[in-house]
């Protein structure tokens, strides 16, 4: 793909967005209507290190989109993991984001009509969507450790995708384990094909129970996982469209199950390739020299290194993402 496909691919009109119903053995799925009063978009970093340019990249899309689309963008702080994140890194992230042109309408610094913005401080909110599942019989305790996993699928996997779970612990019932360690664990409907239709990638299609497993929902620590937050928040703060990077390709068929599960309605979702080295890695924290904070220490200006990203031809990321959007088209 050219730097000029690229940019026009930016802002393609809502209507390519919303999903078609071709196959009738697909999940439907529903969307905000189009005619939803305004476009609310969200950039939601993990303080878990400083930002670098792979993060900046994306939120940049997400801030453009919000931004033709004469919508919201929000802030989200997604701070749940406490045993990762510090709190040098909300103030370095808010920093770093305002120095290279972010501007938001709601936000932990700024709070708003959905607050609060700081995922651990919505606790509540996890709770009672892990209460609905529960109530629904669509999650399970779950006993398993990744080791326990990993030995009972013996298989290679991708490096970024989680094992397709064996389904060892789906006839548990919560007393008999109530005493051990336990996440919950949601059931994936096996068999069935979760399509949408990405605004960058174009349709995609994930089978259930095939490309991904039964997933953890809640941690046995008693931390809600990444996917049940994501959905409970993008629901609650009525989210219209999630802008992120390609490797949550897959995820995004989990969270299209929750969203089902929990009543909610799905936004609609715009991955963006993730930005690569020069070996063709894609960008992680571990990259120090690209650091937010590190280019700007070295003089960088951020119109500059904005320029970059449709001037160099390197930028499509080689990694997941691509691979899955072949499989889409
Ligand atoms: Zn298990």
């Amino acid at each position: 793909m050219g730097n000029d496909d690229k940019k026009e691919n930016l802002v393609p009109p809502l209507t390519e967005l919303f999903i078609s119903a071709v196959n009738p053995a697909v999940v439907p799925v529903d969307h905000f209507p189009p005619s939803a009063p305004v476009y609310r978009g969200r950039l939601a970093p993990s303080p878990t290190g400083y930002l670098h340019l792979g993060h900046a990249r994306t939120f940049w899309v997400a801030q453009e989109r919000a931004r033709a689309h004469g919508g919201q963008l929000i802030l989200r702080n997604e701070d749940l993991d406490a045993t990762r994140f510090k709190m040098e890194f909300v103030d370095a992230m808010i920093e770093d984001l305002r120095w290279f042109g972010f501007a938001w309408s709601e936000g932990p610094d700024c709070g708003g009509a959905f607050a609060p913005y700081n995922q651990s401080e919505r606790m509540s909110f996890y709770r009672e969507a892990l209460e609905k599942l529960r109530a629904g019989n669509l999650v399970y305790p779950c006993t398993c450790s990744r080791r326990d996993i990993q030995q009972a699928i013996r298989a290679p996997h991708l490096e970024d995708e989680e094992p397709v779970y064996p389904g060892t612990c789906r006839q548990n019932h919560l007393p008999e384990i109530a005493h051990r360690k336990f996440h919950w664990r949601f059931r994936v409907p096996d068999g069935e094909t979760i399509a949408f239709t990405d605004g960058n990638w174009g349709r995609q299609e994930f089978v259930a129970g095939r490309d991904f497993g039964d997933f953890i929902v809640w941690r046995h620590d008693g931390v809600p996982a990444y996917q049940l937050a994501c959905v409970a928040d993008d629901a609650a703060m009525q989210i219209t469209e999630v802008v992120r990077g390609a490797d949550l390709l897959v995820s995004t068929a989990r969270q299209i199950l929750l969203f089902r599960a929990l009543g909610l309605p799905v936004p609609r979702f715009y991955h963006c390739a993730l930005l690569c080295d020069e070996t063709g890695r894609r960008l992680a924290k571990r990259h120090d020299s690209l650091s937010l904070r590190s280019l700007r220490e070295r003089g960088h200006l951020p119109a500059e290194l904005r320029a970059n990203w449709s001037a160099s031809g390197g930028e499509i990321g080689q990694g997941i993402g691509q691979k899955k959007s072949k499989k889409g088209l």
